[in-house]
């Protein structure tokens, strides 16, 4: 038997759930909501059921998004025809913080991993190859991660463009190998940008 009363139990048990939260952590957290004001319980509730009820993926490029088309993709300023192909939505910010992008994105949700049964049917990536069928993009630039599977995805999409009338780079390796683009800083995701390479 739980030494917790039982919504305590719960809430830790959903808590632990989380990347990177184990039982201390998770202990932590639900005595920190216990002890906050109703308000501050009752905003997170509705915070996490609004993440789930209003966000969907944007029809065009697979970003997490509460409109549709998402804000880079419906954006009368950016450049359709130059497109930066990223592992998850997270990484887009990685590529925004080195400012002097004005392409649009396409996601993955995911990179190729044989190991883990990750084959090309399990990445979204019908979208990406319908656009540049359409003729609606001058540059793909493969911007998944310099790690094993990031590779491998750059590789297998390379060869899918192959045939197709674009341009196909790869970013340059200014992030540092076996790394996430996630955490790549700003100077260094602006070389990577400046110094990629058709591949
Ligand atoms: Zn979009």
């Amino acid at each position: 038997m739980s030494r917790y009363a039982e919504p305590m139990a719960r809430l830790i048990e959903e808590l632990k759930k989380l990347p990177g939260v184990g039982t201390k952590s998770a202990q932590r957290y639900a005595f920190h909501i216990l002890r906050g004001s109703d308000d501050d319980a009752i905003a997170l509730a509705d915070a996490v059921r609004g993440v789930k009820a209003g966000l969907r993926l944007c029809s065009i490029c697979n970003n997490i998004t509460d409109i549709d088309p998402c804000a880079y993709c419906a954006s009368p300023t950016r450049n359709r025809r130059l497109v930066c192909v990223v592992e998850e939505p997270t990484n887009i910010e990685a590529v925004e913080r080195s400012r002097g992008y004005q392409g649009v994105y396409h996601v993955l949700h995911g990179t190729l991993s044989p190991l883990h049964g990750v084959g090309p049917d399990q990445l979204r990536t019908s979208t990406l190859l319908e656009r540049v069928e359409r003729g609606e993009a001058d540059e793909i630039i493969l911007a998944t991660s310099p790690t094993l599977e990031g590779e491998a995805t750059a590789n297998w999409l390379a060869s899918a463009l192959h045939s197709l009338p674009v341009r196909v780079t790869r970013i340059a390796t200014g992030v540092p190998a076996g790394s996430d683009i996630e955490y790549a800083d700003e100077v260094t995701m602006a070389r990577a940008l400046e110094g990629r390479r058709e591949v």
